[in-house]
């Protein structure tokens, strides 16, 4: 079994921060993903409220995340994180192809995309139904679109779908947007984006290849109605990453990990940070900043436990 002085779980904008600052404090770190480093960076077209970029691309601030992390060390390694267990002061993580163990664990798993769960989402996801409108924006170039939600993701993400599609159509279950003001400013001035507003998505249905249109009811008047589309992009909220970390005894009723000002869980050695955290924003900024905090609380944690 390899042996860190911290492991942290996911290397999103928040874990890499750790890294970078834990490692800085010569500790041995190692950084777990299943998938590239950057997290939900790389699915991020332009970022303009993240310090020091006027605009910077996801893909783009990931990589410089990265290479300022690897300067001091840290080991990045593929790993499908399956559970982690305590025994004496070590948590021992178990992924896909390997066991390790440290003790500092720091959890940085973010949060997925929710569904919508009506019928049709399932049979033609990837297949016309997506929830990355950066991956698949290009395959409906002057097509007809809808996005379902009016939050952040919603409505950044119309937005970029307007560069490409015929038209995009944001279906939102109220009257008011809860995406931030900035957004909602954009996304009302562009001329490909259409609203319908106080809709229930109730079906995406299609042909059996493709999709033709999203049903939806008219909460006002209870009338069904269909809007023909050839994509249906879902933005209707996040859910925790946190299923191999059930058993610790650290997670609230809707699966979020609550933590103190140090990111410390209730479980002595356990951290957690950004999305995967119980908190109201999530935002890139502070995952940056509960990363450089629990980095260093690794750092502390380690010298009491030497003293
Ligand atoms: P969110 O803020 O939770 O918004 C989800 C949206 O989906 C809401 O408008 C909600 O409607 C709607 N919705 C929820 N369940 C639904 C259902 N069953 N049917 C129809 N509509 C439903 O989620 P998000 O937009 O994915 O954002 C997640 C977090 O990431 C937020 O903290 C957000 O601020 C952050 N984020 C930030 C940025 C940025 O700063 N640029 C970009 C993306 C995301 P109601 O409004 O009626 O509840």
């Amino acid at each position: 079994m390899k042996k860190y002085d911290v492991i942290i779980v996911g290397a999103g904008p928040g874990g890499m921060t750790a890294a970078l600052y834990a490692s800085r404090a010569n500790l041995k770190v190692l950084v777990l993903d299943r998938g590239v480093h950057g997290g939900q960076l790389n699915n991020t077209d332009a970022i303009d409220n993240y310090p020091g970029f006027i605009s910077i691309k996801g893909p783009e601030l990931a990589e410089k995340m990265y290479q300022s992390t690897k300067q001091f060390d840290a080991d990045f390694e593929y790993g499908d994180v399956q559970s982690v267990k305590i025994e004496d002061q070590q948590k021992i993580v178990k992924t896909d192809t390997s066991e390790y163990q440290a003790p500092v664990l720091i959890i940085a798993s973010g949060a997925d995309h929710k569904k919508l769960n009506v019928p049709g989402e399932e049979e033609y996801s990837g297949r016309g139904v997506s929830y990355c409108a950066v991956c698949d924006a290009a395959f409906f170039k002057d097509e007809d679109v809808a996005v379902i939600g009016g939050g952040d993701s919603a409505i950044e993400e119309g937005i970029y779908l307007s560069q490409l599609a015929k038209s995009v159509t944001v279906i939102h279950r109220r009257d008011q947007l809860r995406a931030q003001p900035t957004l909602q400013k954009r996304a009302f001035s562009n001329k490909k984006m259409h609203f319908i507003w106080n809709a229930q998505t109730e079906a995406i249905e299609g042909d059996g290849n493709k999709i033709t249109n999203v049903t939806y009811k008219d909460k006002k008047t209870g009338e069904t109605k269909k809007l023909p589309v050839a994509g249906v992009f879902i933005y209707v909220g996040v859910l925790a990453q946190t299923m191999p970390f059930k058993d610790l005894g650290i997670l609230d009723e809707q699966g979020w990990i609550p933590t103190d000002e140090h990111m410390s869980t209730k479980v002595p050695g356990i951290l957690a940070l950004g999305d995967v955290r119980q908190k109201d924003l999530r935002q890139i900024a502070n995952a940056v900043g509960d990363g450089s905090i629990a980095g260093q609380e690794a750092y502390n944690y380690l010298q009491n436990l030497n003293d």
